[in-house]
């Protein structure tokens, strides 16, 4: 069919140390833990196939939540590149809300995380546990400053560079 000569021309060829890096995803290919389960690191309870906040149950066996074994193993699912000239006020409100979106995410979702927030010559680069964080975080600067985006996704869109630029 077309359709798969046309997605094989397509593919881009990547040079890329970080995209390279997660070719493999051991977070997807190690299972489910045995429930019920509790994370030694953030307290996440894993019961009835999901990972939420909440009290363990009486048994529950110390297994290391996914996010928090990425937090470890220093493995982002997302990675959010903040450019552009802005200024030191525009800065903390990017902060800001960067924390609010990360912050309201996390109180649902356990596993949707901030990792780090670094500065790299005068771009933040902000790193986080899922893609859909890192997705959810470029989306909320984009409409709250009319800057332009981009989202890159990789590895079947186990991974995400979101690109954000004032
Ligand atoms: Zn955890």
């Amino acid at each position: 069919m077309s359709h798969n000569a046309k997605a094989t021309s397509f593919h881009p060829v990547r040079h890329d140390r970080l995209i390279q890096e997660h070719r493999h995803d051991p977070y997807a290919s190690r299972g489910k833990p045995a429930e019920p389960a509790v994370c030694p690191d953030c307290g996440a309870v894993f019961h009835d196939g999901r990972w939420r906040w909440g009290t363990a149950p009486a048994g529950a066996s110390a297994q290391l939540c996914p996010a928090c074994r990425r937090v470890r193993d220093e493995y982002p699912a997302g990675v959010v590149l903040v450019g552009g000239d802005f200024s030191a006020a525009e800065r903390d409100e990017t902060l800001r809300l960067v924390e609010h979106e990360a912050t309201a995410e996390s109180a649902e979702h356990p596993l949707e995380r901030l990792m780090k927030i670094e500065d790299e010559d005068g771009s933040l680069v902000i790193t986080t546990t899922s893609v859909h964080l890192a997705r959810r975080i470029g989306e909320a600067l984009q409409r709250a400053h009319r800057g332009r985006l981009d989202l890159r996704y990789s590895e079947g869109e186990r991974f995400v560079r979101v690109y954000y630029w004032h």
